[in-house]
């Protein structure tokens, strides 16, 4: 699941590569991960559905993603945000998996979709809610600056 890493992978600015790529290569680094047969993509857009169906269609080469990892870009995964929710507990119950992922979801798009929009005031506490106490940082692993992000999503999602 989550092959397109909700959308980052496939820009420079959001990839942590530093090189935007594209939907068959980000499938076929998973098909190529042992133990992997099926690969649910989440597409963001027709476009992505098509991209990915073309994904059977495309030789070897097109779908190599290997000049990217050739490339040495660094790669860093601190401050992003794995949606593992090793961060809890959380004094204020926050889902700060969830609240995070509708942040990442809805910065991909031009207006916050109403389906994420929806699916973040369901929940049972959201950003408002967030104390600001810090408790959660340190048990991240990613380093992700949570307090941070739940200012970014009290923005995001304001009504
Ligand atoms: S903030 Fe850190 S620990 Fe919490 S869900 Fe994101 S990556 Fe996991
Ligand atoms: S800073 Fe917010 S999200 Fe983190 S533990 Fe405190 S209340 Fe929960």
């Amino acid at each position: 699941m989550k092959p397109l890493g909700a959308g980052t992978l496939l820009k420079a600015e959001t990839s942590p590569f530093g090189v935007a790529m594209t939907v068959p290569q980000c499938i076929q680094y998973c098909l190529d991960r042992n133990g992997v047969k099926v690969v649910i993509v989440g597409c963001h857009s027709p476009q992505e559905v098509l991209e990915a169906v073309k994904h059977q269609q495309l030789d070897e080469k097109e779908k190599s993603y290997a000049h990217i990892f050739a490339a040495g870009t660094a790669i860093s995964m601190t401050g992003k945000c794995m949606y593992c929710n090793h961060c809890q507990p959380c004094p204020a119950h926050l889902d700060i998996a969830a609240i995070t992922k509708f942040l990442d979801l809805a910065a991909q798009q031009e207006t916050v979709p109403d389906t994420v929009m929806e699916h973040y005031w369901s929940l049972s506490a959201t950003a408002e809610d967030c104390l600001m106490c810090g408790r959660c940082e340190p048990n991240c692993p990613f380093g992700v600056n949570i307090r941070e992000n739940m200012k970014k999503a009290r923005e995001m999602f304001k009504r």
